[in-house]
């Protein structure tokens, strides 16, 4: 912590000045042949999440309201259906039933329309499914497999429902994305991934003819032409991208890529990505939300599968901004925090296996081994997975195989 200070003006406090040493190959923790972390870093690491873990445990509750997995329940049990993942036999099944604990109060309680995953009704239902299915409690499983299939038609054609991911569509199918990676393909089968692909570029199409864009998709949430990958257009198109079935991938393709060329001309000189097209407060966030951390996904997707050189260097420059600008004041969790920014350098290692993007990951995981310890901004729901301490455990636990690592409920399994 001694590395870092915070930035001069209390008006652009939004980092701390990132003094960590840049990258030269030496400085890379060292790995073992799977390339995971090993030795004194790996140990620091784990010691870190063992002392977050406690806290979480003493002190992370349930509000009796807040059953989302952005701030609520269900992220708590993400969390721990992540650690069984992670550290199979440690413990048997005890995490699958701390997941259990913190989802039985609340599936009896969901209400609401939202769909999506992060923060609607479908996260709760489809992690309890997994849960299940991993206890083998088919039938189950079985059941809030098909409570999430149900929501399917409402969310292809009740047109008050937003595209976004946090709310709308995409968090939808970011759900059926979940469910397919661990159920399999014959437990949610494609047909319900097509149609609500459909209704995404059916309603992005009709938007952008409406507003004359010259590119032919375009989405809003709350009449604002949101950019990143929480409401905007970052995030649709990083889980479009991410659908592999082919009577839809090729349309996906072709429409998405002269959309992700319009957003290469909106930049800033820095590197960075405007939050929206009418954003009048300029370069000034870079999380994963909003600005360049949550670009950085779609960019480098986007490299993998058209092999553009321009979205590469692109996500590059997502990165430089990212490490220069990404120790957040706001704290250490996913959505704005030090943890989430950390996770996209992540997803540029894996592309392109350049250690310096590993190395960036590290020390911002570094910096969150300090937790508490910045001054940094408490957020609302301080333990929660996508503000708060749960997240930078999600993150810490990724961190230690980085080449399995997947930013939670956005990211799943890639190999396009
Ligand atoms: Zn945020």
């Amino acid at each position: 912590m001694e590395t870092v200070t915070k930035m001069s003006s209390p008006k652009e406090e939004r980092s701390f000045r990132n003094t960590f040493p840049d990258f030269t190959s030496d400085a890379l923790p060292p790995l073992n042949k799977n390339k995971e972390l090993e030795g004194d870093f790996q140990s620091k690491i784990l010691s870190a999440i063992e002392k977050l873990l406690n806290t979480l445990d003493e002190k992370a509750e349930d509000d009796g309201k807040d059953y989302s997995i952005y701030t609520g329940s269900s992220g708590h049990a993400l969390l721990h259906l992540h650690l069984y993942m992670n550290f199979p036999g440690v413990q048997d099944q005890a995490d699958l039933y701390k997941a259990l604990n913190w989802l039985k109060p609340i599936l009896g309680r969901l209400k609401g329309s939202k769909p999506s995953m992060l923060c609607g009704i479908s996260g709760p239902l489809a992690i309890a499914a997994v849960v299940y299915d991993k206890l083998g409690e088919k039938k189950i499983s079985g059941e809030y497999v098909a409570k999430v299939l149900a929501l399917c038609e409402e969310v292809c054609n009740d047109f008050s429902i937003p595209d976004e991911l946090l709310f709308g569509r995409a968090g939808y199918l970011s759900a059926l994305l979940f469910l397919q990676q661990h159920l399999g393909p014959q437990v949610i089968n494609n047909n319900m991934v097509v149609k609500v692909v459909d209704a995404i570029l059916v309603s992005g199409q009709d938007l952008a003819k409406r507003k004359h864009y010259k590119h032919p998709l375009m989405y809003e949430w709350h009449d604002k032409a949101y950019l990143g990958a929480a409401h905007g257009l970052a995030g649709i198109f990083f889980i479009l991208l991410q659908v592999s079935d082919p009577s839809v991938q090729k349309q996906i393709r072709e429409f998405v890529k002269p959309c992700v060329d319009y957003m290469l001309t909106l930049r800033f000189a820095s590197g960075n990505c405007p939050s929206s097209l009418e954003s009048t407060s300029g370069d000034k966030l870079v999380h994963w939300c909003h600005g360049a951390p949550g670009w950085m996904y779609m960019l480098v997707l986007a490299f993998k599968i058209f092999k553009d050189m321009r979205y590469l260097e692109a996500a590059k420059d997502c990165a430089k901004v990212t490490w220069e600008r990404g120790i957040l004041y706001k704290g250490y969790g996913l959505c704005h925090g030090t943890a989430g920014n950390a996770y996209s350098f992540l997803f540029l290692y894996k592309a392109t296996q350049d250690p310096r993007y590993l190395y960036y990951a590290c020390k911002f995981a570094e910096w969150c081994c300090d937790y508490g310890k910045h001054g940094c901004h408490k957020p609302d729901r301080p333990y929660s997975l996508f503000e708060g301490m749960a997240g930078t455990v999600y993150f810490l636990v990724d961190l230690l195989h980085p080449q399995n690592a997947a930013f939670p409920t956005f990211e799943f399994n890639i190999n396009i």
